[in-house]
């Protein structure tokens, strides 16, 4: 990783500002137009694809290309990709990652990367190195409180450590990542120690940071803190700022690329020098859209014209900070719950993060399609899963993965109680970790 492509990087997201709407647009229309070029002469997915649209990219005319999503991606995965990795290849090391729980897999100089499953079905990402370095030029731009040059502390929560966010720790910056499956006590000293300038994790543990403050379990004075990962949701964004005496700010990424950051406004706004942005509506009177995103930035795999399942809901007023770039009121996708288990030596209730969850699903078994978890007591789980294969098989596979979680978290297995899954006729995103624990702990 060079740390120089990452600095240039930096400069370029400092030194790029557009004076209008109009000149954003020009701008995208250019990267676009030689990205799309570029991309044709390099993936047979899109080369075929793209055959027909000739007129339509000549003219700038984006939103008239083909939507495709990750199931389309996956299906033609070994032809779509720019770097000639096969889906089964990639799978494999992505597989042998997260049984061993080292983090870096590679083939060649392509990280490989399972996504976080915001939707059902589960997907391999691609990012090469010369991405990495873009990608942690521009977040590190974006996001860090003052500059590059000067230090930063940052305490980064995440659900596993990989190469994606391990390159940003370069220079004067320090990034310390913390496991989210390390204990609490363990989360508690580290910050002590560290007194992070900088704190970035999932709403539902800068919350359980924020309880710690407040009760002088810990101590730090962090000059911003950023949610990432899952939704964040009012209630605890008022919590967390109250307890910090600062704004939260909020991050929208996800394997699909950077796609959203608050501005100093507190306003979350799309990262339109990186990527496209058109609405699909789902009701356009309450604003309401899913995203297909252009990301003319990647190219190893590309991201062009790519629907997400979020949904989100669009600014109608115009920021004050004087943005060009697209505002968003809300985003109300990846809502899940907090399950809680009983540690098996202490009889704590603990909880269990829906990141993990998701993930013992999606390994289990790579016929399942779609599923959902209802926490209805603590020492209780309906699961539902829908899959191509035999159900009693694909079953089996799930109890086993969910009770090897349990296990590592020291915690009493719960029940499994599986039951069919309903079709319910919507390609919304509904949550899939529920919890309906009477007491919450
Ligand atoms: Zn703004």
């Amino acid at each position: 990783m060079s740390k120089w492509k990452i600095l240039l990087q930096y400069i370029k997201t400092k030194r790029r500002t557009f004076r209008s709407r109009t000149d954003l647009l020009a701008y995208q229309n250019r990267k676009i137009k030689s990205h799309l070029e570029y991309i044709q002469q390099n993936s047979p997915f899109y080369a075929d694809l793209l055959k027909p649209y000739q007129k339509e990219i000549n003219e700038h005319r984006w939103d008239e290309l083909p939507i495709i999503d990750k199931t389309i991606m996956m299906e033609h995965f070994d032809t779509f990709n720019t770097v000639n990795i096969r889906a089964n290849e990639a799978f494999k090391v992505a597989m042998e990652a997260e049984e061993t729980r080292n983090f870096s897999p590679k083939i060649r100089d392509v990280s490989i990367g399972l996504s976080s499953g915001t939707s059902g079905n589960r997907g391999i990402f691609l990012i090469s190195d010369q991405e990495r370095a873009i990608w942690s030029g521009t977040i590190l731009a974006k996001l860090l409180p003052s500059s590059i040059f000067r230090k930063h502390t940052i305490a980064f929560f995440l659900r596993a450590n990989n190469n994606l966010y391990e390159a940003a720790g370069e220079g004067r910056i320090s990034f310390h990542f913390f496991d989210l499956l390390d204990s609490l006590e363990s989360h508690q000293k580290r910050l002590n120690d560290l007194k992070p300038s900088i704190v970035v994790g999932p709403p539902s543990m800068l919350r359980m940071i924020a309880d710690w403050q407040k009760q002088n379990e810990v101590e730090i004075t962090p000059q911003k803190i950023i949610s990432v990962a899952e939704v964040l949701e009012e209630i605890d964004q008022r919590y967390i700022e109250k307890v910090f005496q600062q704004k939260l700010h909020n991050v929208y990424q996800c394997t699909e690329g950077f796609l959203a950051a608050t501005c100093s406004h507190g306003t979350i706004h799309f990262n339109e020098d990186l990527v496209c942005i058109h609405k699909q509506y789902v009701d356009k009177e309450k604003g309401m859209f899913m995203p297909v995103i252009t990301d003319f930035t990647r190219t190893s795999q590309p991201i062009i014209r790519y629907q997400l399942n979020d949904l989100l809901v669009e600014k109608k007023t115009a920021c004050s900070c004087g943005s060009p770039f697209m505002a968003v009121e809300r985003i109300d996708g990846r809502s899940d719950d907090l399950f809680y288990g009983i540690h098996t030596e202490s009889g704590e209730k603990l909880p269990i993060f829906p990141d993990f969850l998701r993930r013992a699903v999606m390994t289990a078994h790579e016929q399942i399609t779609e599923y959902k978890m209802v926490q209805s007591h603590l020492d209780k789980i309906i699961i539902l899963i829908k899959g191509k294969d035999d159900q009693t098989e694909m079953e089996q596979e799930v109890k086993k993965h969910i009770w090897r979680l349990y296990d590592t978290l020291h915690l009493h297995r719960p029940q499994l109680i599986f039951q069919m899954y309903d079709e319910t006729p919507s390609h919304i995103k509904r949550k899939r970790i529920e919890s309906r624990l009477q007491e919450k702990p």
